[in-house]
């Protein structure tokens, strides 16, 4: 039977049901598929290594004895972590996992015996070791003068049956795989064509250097690249969709303009004003907006959003600002209300607490006019909720949102303008991928008089005197929340340890009013906590993820934050910004459960180093990666099988130059250089590639 690119797996030769369901487990379906699952590291069998030699970041392989097999449970959840110590005669080496394989995979491994080490050398705290290396135990086969695919292994999969399945697919599909790059293409960047890649990867020459071992062979390269373009081209042609939609310009005059920012309670940060400015010029034009506005935490992206949304009122159109959480809503509302109490713009909530009779009123007066501005949450995208001319959709904290979400927003209108805004500021390379479409604008200045937060790593031997400190700010008149994560499977379990925690911090702090906020209150219950805390009658605000989030309590000056190791960096980050917004001395605090791993000490670390938003999302980028560091709703992030945003960011930033280049010459890639670019686009993102999508 022939076979293509598309050909499921399991009519392969060698694959039963069996092993198809045990290769879709690795997300291998089909052809295409298995031949892009690429190994990871090389063993090469040439140079057998002792371990005295080895040096930090080389990946080597070697043959070592089993010295002893750790077993560690950490923490309340039990996490497993093992630590396997082997030696030759030169010394010895202790080989790192975090997490298990899969299930089974110690049970085969044993004190005494023989293994195949092969990974890469980590330096940490002035010892070399491994982290997920790949152990073999089958010495038998030995080959000395080869460099041999390490795949990633699967249990019931090893690597060399794999090995052998992607070689002869990879044989018999040869004579009919095309090359979908045009020649000059492949010539101004350099790239080799996919089907030799594609053999130099999974059955690489003896003559092959240390180049690939570092995975940076040209071979490498042309995948890399090509899997950015893939994703640049969608972008490219999603971005030109925009330019050819018809929306209504949104201008104001100079002199407008600074009578709307001189009716604001401060001035505006130099950042502000240029950002303001981008989003000013991008309303005039008669195709939508689409514009990110990216800034850390405080420094003010709602100001700028509400400058753009009355610029849309005075010009006779609606705005909408959506946010994720009804507090949010909430404040942004009242935002709204101080900022522009004097322009009598007409503000409405939308939210699903609303009562039916409230939802009828404001949805009458979204359809009559008379409300300019509505702010609300996911329900302003629900079917029934209509506009009478929405000119501009501002999201907040957009990252919480699908792009599907922000597309039935912009059916509310005819080609609204968008304007949204992210507290998560990501990489360059990120936000390339993730952004590509949109044109991004950066704050980078946080308002004057903020100082920088100060932040201690503790643990319980600590706790006696967090408290005394927190009772001295307490009795300064300040306020300070303590946030603690969710930390079982079941929110039954989570809710139960708030409250114990709740009734405990109460009676440490009997002389101080303690509010408690958890995702299982109703909205409005929600919203009385917060409102007293905002008031100041409460002063300690105890709570579960759910005020991570853009609230604004100026006077808050502490947060302190329990397990601090079981959240990611940049949501420590967005926790540790609901302090320090007004010109107190504010600190955090990140209390760590008493079994800290030296690993987890190290990324808690970078929190106490530094305050800038962007550092620590770079880092957090390097140690979980994109997918979650953006949290799984940011959907459109495709899945790369061997480009890394972080160390690949310079073919990124090539292969998006030239996917845009293509784009802007050949918008429907018509021409026939570019029919199989075109081909392969509307598969992967279906027919409406071309059409105006958002
Ligand atoms: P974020 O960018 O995190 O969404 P906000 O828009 O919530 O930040 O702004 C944080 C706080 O800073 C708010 O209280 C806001 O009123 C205030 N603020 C914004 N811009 C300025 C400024 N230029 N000067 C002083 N305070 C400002
Ligand atoms: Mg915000």
């Amino acid at each position: 039977m022939a076979i293509y690119l598309d050909t499921e797996v399991q009519y392969l030769k060698g694959v039963g049901p069996k092993i198809a369901q045990l290769l879709e487990k690795k997300e291998i379906y089909r052809v295409a598929d298995l031949l892009e699952f690429f190994p990871r590291v090389y063993e090469d069998r040439r140079h057998a290594r002792s371990i005295s030699s080895l040096r930090p970041d080389e990946t080597v392989s070697l043959r070592a004895r089993i010295v002893q097999i750790h077993n560690l449970s950490l923490g309340r959840t039990r996490r497993r972590v093992v630590n396997m110590v082997v030696g030759d005669s030169s010394g010895r080496i202790v080989c790192k996992f975090f997490r298990i394989p899969f299930r089974g995979y110690f049970e085969k491994f044993e004190v005494g015996q023989e293994v195949r080490v092969v990974g890469k050398l980590t330096f940490y705290r002035g010892q070399l070791e491994f982290h997920h290396p790949n152990l073999f135990v089958d010495l038998e086969e030995q080959m000395s003068d080869q460099i041999i695919p390490i795949y990633p292994q699967t249990e019931g999969l090893t690597s060399r049956k794999l090995s052998q399945l992607i070689l002869s697919t990879l044989e018999s599909i040869k004579p009919s795989l095309t090359e979908a790059f045009p020649e000059n293409l492949m010539q101004k960047y350099n790239l080799i064509p996919k089907k030799q890649a594609l053999e130099f990867l999974h059955q690489p020459p003896q003559s092959a250097g240390t180049e690939l071992l570092e995975l940076k062979t040209p071979a490498h390269r042309r995948i890399i690249f090509e899997e950015f373009f893939w994703f640049q081209l969608f972008l490219a042609t999603r971005a030109s969709g925009f330019k050819k939609e018809k929306s209504t310009p949104i201008v104001i005059t100079d002199e407008k303009k600074n009578e709307l920012i001189s009716q604001l309670p401060f001035e505006l940060t130099n950042a502000q004003k240029k950002v303001f400015d981008e989003v000013r010029r991008d309303l005039t034009f008669g195709y939508p907006m689409h514009r990110l506005v990216q800034g850390d935490v405080g420094s003010g992206k709602t100001v700028v959003a509400l400058l753009a949304a009355s610029m849309a009122i005075k010009n006779g159109m609606q705005a909408a600002l959506m946010a994720p959480t009804e507090i949010l809503a909430e404040q942004h509302f009242k935002n709204s209300q101080n900022l522009f109490s004097k322009l009598g713009i007409r503000a409405d909530l939308l939210t699903g607490s609303l009562t039916q009779k409230e939802w009828k009123d404001v949805q009458a007066r979204m359809m009559s006019g008379e409300t300019q501005l509505v702010i609300g949450t996911h329900a302003l995208i629900q079917d029934d909720v209509r506009f009478l001319n929405l000119g501009l959709v501002i999201v907040d904290e957009q990252h919480r949102f699908g792009v599907d979400q922000r597309k039935t927003l912009k059916e509310k209108g005819k080609s609204p303008h968008f304007l949204l805004m992210t507290a998560t500021p990501i990489p360059r390379t990120l936000a390339m991928t993730v952004y590509g479409d949109l044109d991004v604008s950066i704050i980078n200045e946080l308002p004057k008089g903020r100082q920088p937060i100060i932040t201690r790593l503790g643990a319980e031997p600590q706790r006696a005197r967090l408290y005394e400190f927190l009772s001295q700010q307490l009795q300064k008149g300040r306020q300070a929340y303590i946030v603690y994560p969710l930390v079982e499977e079941s929110e039954k379990v989570d809710l139960k340890n708030a409250m114990e925690e709740f009734e405990k911090l109460q009676r440490i702090f009997p002389s101080a009013r303690l509010g408690l906020l958890h995702g299982r209150m109703k909205a409005d219950e929600k919203e009385s906590v917060m409102e007293s805390f905002r008031k100041g009658e409460t002063q300690i605000l105890v709570s579960t993820t759910v005020i991570e989030v853009g609230v604004d309590v100026p006077n808050s000056t502490v947060m302190v934050i329990e397990h601090a190791e079981r959240f990611g960096l940049s949501q420590l980050h967005q926790l540790r910004g609901r302090v320090g917004r007004g010109k107190e001395k504010s600190y955090c605090f990140l209390m760590a459960g008493y079994a800290l791993s030296d690993v987890a000490q190290e990324r808690l670390q970078v929190m106490v180093d530094t305050n800038d938003g962007f550092k620590i999302s770079e880092k957090d980028l390097e140690i979980r990666g994109a997918g979650e560091l953006l949290g799984t709703r940011q959907s459109g992030l495709p899945g790369f099988r061997l480009a890394d945003l972080v160390r690949d960011a310079e073919i990124l930033q090539q292969a998006r130059e030239a996917a845009f280049a293509i784009v802007e010459k050949d918008p429907k890639l018509i021409k026939k250089e570019h029919q199989l670019l075109r081909e392969k686009l509307l598969k992967a993102h279906g027919p409406n590639t071309f059409g105006s999508i958002g």
